[in-house]
Parts: structure tokens; C-alpha cells; sequence
């Protein structure tokens, strides 16, 4: 018998199938490699945030194993009860002295670190001035705090000064909030420009990360650094579950931003904290980051190589500046087909459309790692060649 909800939910199916909108899971084989197996196909995988291959490095591993054995599988409790460990005491120090900060929290997901934040420290009568391809969880923290939330052009500054102009007499405190690299289109906010603009207008500085974590700045410590705004930013927000390769998410800030965040941020408050093994892995994490800067050299080596393969072959790469690389095809149509067909000849790179980027920049999103191996990356350009002439995607 069909329930109530049920048949709402084939309904709703129904039409996202109609769509074309309708997708399945690609499940994973073994590691999460360069070169992995989903679906039962061995690919060169160009679909993870797995930037620096730390979800398998040796060190990680072994300081994962070592925590399990000593203090097992689960904290038991909230951080604020008795989910307290030393292990995430640990992380949270290295984290503020890696970041350069006084202080930092972390949060089960860089998801829980945005919404959890952004929700506690505004309120109704205050202000949000987000960029408008901010990730699904500023807008959700945003959405939380119920401020009010004001949206300027992608990495537009002069919208973004038209806003705090016109706001400036406003009572209620102010929130610029940017991603620091853009997750679609691989392209990295202003900064510099930014920063300024909140200073002068006397809102607060909010900076997400996740994708400049491990990446961009000295050993991977984020766009900040890369601008060198230190002190400028009040809350920086990262992710260990992308480059750092375990899970979760963190904030730095002032010693101040940490213990209100410790009182009023709710996923700290009302769901448990890391396993130890996870704390255990991001800790050996940042070691890596510190000692292996090669790791990150090998990074943008291939993301060179990888991009001046695309370049030469006429792909549309947009603004990308970072190892996130987008092949803009148009229509979302043409871009699953393309994605589906790249995956039956050996490269997976996911296809995206509406309602995640506008359906007439319909694209495949690429992201190399530090440990592609040089004849992985050309397989990958030799098949993105074949298959893109073969759909018109770029001149025979
Ligand atoms: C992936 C991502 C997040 C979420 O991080 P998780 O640790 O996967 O929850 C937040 N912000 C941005 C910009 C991201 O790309």
C-alpha cells in the first residue's frame, strides 16, 4: 500500500526524472585514489577533494590505528557534557597555532562550522552580505541566524560597497561572508578588496576555506594567509574532510569568537563530537602539511599541466585559479552526456547543472591532486579530447 508520503515522494521523483534531474549514487571500490574503481569501472578519478591523497597516506593511517587501539571508536558524548577529549583539545591547538589565530573550535563538518557560526553570532535586526555562490551552508547558517540577509554579485566589490553603503546607518551589526575559493567554478574571492571594504564600513569578516585548506597559502594555511590578512579576518572557516583527507570542520578566531561558539553554536552544543581516530588523523594531518610541502608543490604542478592540456585544447575553463577545474559546455543536457560518456571511456569528472550552477553554464567539474601520476593526467586529457570532439564540444 502506498502511503501518504510515499506517493508524494514518487511523485516528486517523477518529475526530477522528467527533468533530467534525477541521479544515483556511483559507489566506490577500495580507496579513494587517482585511479579508483566506481560502478565496477576502473577510472581516472577527477571528482575528489582529496587534494594532497592524505585520506591514505601512511602517517594518517598509522595515527588513526594508534588512537583507535588506545581510546576507541566513539567519544560518547557532546563536547559540552562529556565529549570533551584530550585528542580534540590537541587538534584545536594545532589548528590555532597552523592557522595563526588565538584560538579555534572544531565542529563535526565544515557544513555544521558554517551553519553552527553564522546562526549563533547574528540575530534578527542584524545584516548578511553574502556573495551569492556562497556554499549551501553559509546560506543555511544564514537562514538560521534570521538577520537579514543581503546578496552581492559574485566577487563584484563595487556591489558589495553599494550594499554596506547603503546599509551603513542600519542599526544592527554587519557580516561580509565569502568563500575563500569558489567550489564551482575553482576561482578565488578578492580578498584584499574585500577585507577593506568591511574595515571601512565597519562590518565583520567572515572567510570559508574549505577549498583553500591545504591548497592555497604557506603549507595550506588558506587565502589569508595567501593575502597575507592575518588579523584582518574575524572568523576563518576550514574543512578537514577535503585536503586535511579525514572529517569535519574548524573555526579560528579570537579567544572570545571560541567560547561563544562553546555557549551558542548548536551543532557543538547538541551533537557529539569526533570520533578519536578522526581527531587522531587531522592532527597527523597538519604534521604533513608542515613537513611535506612538496605535497603541495606536486599540487599545482598538476593543476598546471592539467590546465594548459585543457587550454590548448580549446575547452571553456572559466575563471578558474585554482586546482578546481570547470569545462563549461552550455546546456545541462550536453553536460551529463558528456560526463557519462567521459566515464565509459575511463574518466570520471561529475557532471553539474541546475540548480547547482546556472543551467546555460551546464559543465563537468575537474579536480587534480597531488598524486596523479603525469601519464594519468594525459589519459585523462587524450579521452576529454576524444570525447569533446566527438560531442562538438570543442573543433575536430
Ligand atoms: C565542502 C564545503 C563545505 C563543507 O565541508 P564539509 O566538511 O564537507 O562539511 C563548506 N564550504 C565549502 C565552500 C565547501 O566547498
Amino acid at each position: 500500500m502506498a502511503t501518504l508520503l510515499d506517493e508524494f515522494l514518487v511523485g516528486e521523483l517523477e518529475s526530477l526524472r522528467s527533468r533530467k534531474l534525477y541521479r544515483t549514487l556511483k559507489v566506490l571500490e577500495g580507496q579513494q585514489l587517482p585511479q579508483a574503481e566506481f560502478d565496477g569501472r576502473s577510472v581516472v578519478n577527477l571528482s575528489s577533494n582529496n587534494y594532497l591523497g592524505l585520506n591514505t597516506h601512511p602517517r594518517l593511517v598509522e595515527a588513526s590505528e594508534r588512537a583507535l587501539r588506545q581510546f576507541g571508536v566513539g567519544s560518547g558524548a557532546v563536547r559540552t557534557i562529556a565529549g570533551t577529549m584530550r585528542i580534540h583539545m590537541e587538534l584545536e591547538e594545532k589548528i590555532a597555532r597552523f592557522k595563526q589565530a588565538e584560538a579555534s573550535v572544531v565542529f563535526q563538518s565544515g557544513f555544521t562550522a558554517n551553519a553552527g557560526t553564522v546562526s549563533s553570532i547574528l540575530g534578527k535586526g542584524d545584516l548578511i552580505i553574502s556573495d551569492e555562490l556562497n556554499h549551501a551552508s553559509i546560506i543555511d547558517g544564514c537562514r538560521l541566524s534570521r538577520a537579514q540577509i543581503r546578496v552581492y554579485r559574485h566577487k563584484d566589490t563595487q556591489a558589495l560597497e553599494d550594499i554596506l553603503a547603503e546599509v551603513q546607518a542600519l542599526p544592527g551589526r554587519k557580516l561580509v561572508v565569502t568563500d575563500g575559493v569558489f567550489s564551482m567554478d575553482g576561482d578565488v574571492a578578492p580578498l584584499p578588496q574585500i577585507v577593506e571594504l568591511a574595515e571601512t564600513y565597519g562590518a565583520m569578516m567572515m572567510v570559508d576555506d574549505a577549498h583553500a585548506s591545504g591548497v592555497m597559502g604557506t603549507c595550506g594555511r588558506g587565502t589569508v594567509d595567501h593575502f597575507g590578512l592575518h588579523g584582518r579576518v574575524d572568523i576563518q572557516v576550514g574543512t578537514l574532510s577535503k585536503a586535511v583527507g579525514a572529517l569535519g570542520g574548524y573555526v579560528c578566531g579570537s579567544r572570545a569568537l571560541i567560547e561563544y561558539l562553546y555557549h551558542r553554536a548548536r551543532p557543538f552544543l547538541f551533537s557529539t563530537s569526533h570520533p578519536p581516530a578522526v581527531a587522531a588523523s587531522c592532527l597527523a594531518a597538519f604534521e604533513v602539511l608542515e613537513e611535506e610541502p612538496a605535497l603541495i608543490e606536486r599540487l599545482w604542478q598538476n593543476t598546471r599541466l592539467f590546465k594548459d592540456g585543457l587550454s590548448r585544447l580549446g575547452f571553456d575553463t572559466g575563471a578558474s585559479e585554482t586546482p578546481i577545474t570547470p569545462i563549461i559546455v552550455g546546456q545541462g543536457e550536453l553536460a551529463m552526456k558528456f560526463s557519462d560518456q567521459l566515464f565509459e571511456e575511463g574518466v570520471f569528472a561529475q557532471g553539474i547543472g541546475f540548480p547547482t550552477v546556472p543551467e546555460e553554464k551546464s559543465r563537468i567539474r575537474t579536480i587534480v591532486t597531488a598524486t596523479h601520476t603525469r601519464e594519468q593526467l594525459e589519459f585523462a586529457l587524450e579521452i576529454l579530447a576524444r570525447v569533446g570532439r566527438r560531442l562538438g564540444i570543442i573543433p575536430s
